[in-house]
C-alpha cells in the first residue's frame, strides 16, 4: 500500500484539472478506517466535481468520488476490523474529504455502513448514492401515505440513475409508475423496469399553470425548476412530491396554490447528511424491494479509468441507469 493510484482534481490555470497520480496514505484526508476500494461509481455530483461545472470541490487537491464499496484494511474504530466489507456514501466525501476514486480511502468509521448481506460490493455500487437516494424518496412518499391505491406516481429523469432505480422499486411495490424522460429511445428500457406509462419530459419542462389537472398521487423529482413546479401543480389532493435533484435547475418557479388548495406536501430528500438509522432503513428496503435482475439490467460495468470521459456525459444526461466502476 506504500504508493497507490488515485484520481485527483487540482487547481490549474484559473480552473481545475483531473489527473491520475501515485499517492500515499499521508496524502489522504484524516480518518480512523482505511478501506481498500474495490468498486466505485459515477453520480451526477461526481460529474459536477470532475468537470468543475458546480463548486462541489471544497479541498485542493481532492480525490473525488462520493461513494465506494470495499474492504477494511486497517481500523482503529471499534465497529470495524481488517477484512470487513463496507459501503460509504456522502458525508462530504468526494467534496471536502478525499473520496472513492483511489485504490485506498481513509474515512471516519462512523460514516461507514457494513455491506448488507443481500449485496455484493459491485451491486452496492450499482445502487450507489443515486439508487439509495431513490429509496430515500420512496420512503419519504410512504411516510406521507402515498400508497398504490391513491393513484399513479411520477418519476422524472426516469432513465437516469435515481430515476431508473425509483421506477424499478415503485413498480415492484405495486405503483402505477409514470416515467418522464427526454429520451424516447429509452421507452422500452423504462417499461422493462416496470414503468406503466412514459411521458415526454417536455410536457413538464416549461413554465406551467399554478394548478394543473390532478394526475399523480406522488412524485420523485430529480430535475427541480419548472419540472418540479409542474409536478407539484399536477399532484392530487393530499399527495406528496419528493424533491432530490436539480438536473433542470435549482430554482423553483412555483406558487403556493397546490399547498393551500390541495394540501400537497413537498418533501426534501438529502442523502449526504441523512442520519445513520435512515441509511440502514433505506439499504434494508433496497434488499427486499429492488429486483436484482432489474438492477443488473440498468447497470453497466466500466473500468475506473473511464471516469474522466464519463463525467461530461452524465452532466449532459447521456448516461442510462447506473455505472459501476471497477477499481484496479
Ligand atoms: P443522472 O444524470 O443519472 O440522471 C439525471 C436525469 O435527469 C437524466 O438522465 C435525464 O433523464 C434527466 N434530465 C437531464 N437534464 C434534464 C433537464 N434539463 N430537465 C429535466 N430532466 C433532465 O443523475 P442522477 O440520477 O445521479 O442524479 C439526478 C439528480 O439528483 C441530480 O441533480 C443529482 O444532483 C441529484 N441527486 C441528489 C441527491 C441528494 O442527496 N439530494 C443524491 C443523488 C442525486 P431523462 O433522459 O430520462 O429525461
Amino acid at each position: 500500500m506504500e504508493r497507490f493510484k488515485a484520481l485527483r482534481v487540482s487547481k490549474a490555470d484559473g480552473g481545475q484539472a483531473a489527473a491520475w497520480e501515485e499517492i500515499t496514505l499521508n496524502d489522504l484526508s484524516a480518518g480512523d478506517v482505511v478501506v481498500r476500494v474495490t468498486h466505485t461509481t459515477i453520480n451526477y455530483k461526481d460529474g459536477l466535481a470532475l468537470t468543475g461545472k458546480a463548486p462541489i470541490v471544497r479541498k485542493w487537491p481532492l480525490v473525488p468520488g462520493i461513494d465506494f464499496s470495499g474492504t477494511v484494511e486497517t481500523s482503529s474504530h471499534p465497529a470495524y476490523a481488517y477484512g470487513d466489507k463496507v459501503i460509504l456514501s456522502g458525508w462530504g466525501v468526494g467534496e471536502g474529504h478525499d473520496g472513492g476514486y483511489a485504490q485506498y480511502a481513509r474515512v471516519n468509521g462512523d460514516w461507514l455502513i457494513p455491506l448488507p448481506a443481500a449485496f455484493e460490493p459491485a451491486q452496492a455500487m450499482a445502487i450507489g448514492t443515486a439508487g439509495y437516494t431513490a429509496m430515500l424518496c420512496v420512503l419519504a412518499l410512504e411516510a406521507h401515505d402515498v400508497t398504490p391505491d391513491k393513484g399513479p406516481v411520477l418519476v422524472t429523469g426516469a432513465a437516469g440513475g435515481v430515476g431508473s432505480v425509483a421506477v424499478s422499486v415503485l413498480a415492484k411495490l405495486g405503483h402505477h409508475v409514470i416515467a418522464s424522460t427526454g429520451r424516447a429511445a429509452e421507452a422500452d428500457f423504462l417499461k422493462h423496469l416496470g414503468a406503466a406509462e412514459i411521458i415526454d419530459r417536455a410536457e413538464l419542462s416549461e413554465r406551467g399553470r399554478p394548478l394543473g389537472k390532478e394526475r399523480w398521487a406522488g412524485a420523485v423529482d430529480v430535475a427541480g425548476s419548472h419540472t418540479l413546479a409542474n409536478a407539484i401543480a399536477m399532484t392530487k389532493y393530499g399527495g406528496c412530491v419528493a424533491a432530490c435533484g436539480l438536473a433542470q435547475g435549482f430554482d423553483l418557479p412555483a406558487t403556493v396554490m397546490p399547498f393551500i388548495l390541495r394540501g400537497v406536501t413537498l418533501t426534501g430528500v438529502d442523502s449526504v447528511m441523512v442520519p445513520r438509522d435512515k441509511r440502514l432503513a433505506a439499504w434494508s428496503r433496497l434488499a427486499t424491494d429492488l429486483d436484482r435482475t432489474k438492477l443488473a439490467g440498468l447497470t453497466v460495468t466500466r473500468p475506473w479509468s473511464d471516469v474522466i470521459e464519463l463525467a461530461p456525459q452524465i452532466i449532459a444526461g447521456k448516461v442510462r441507469g447506473r455505472i459501476v466502476l471497477e477499481v484496479e
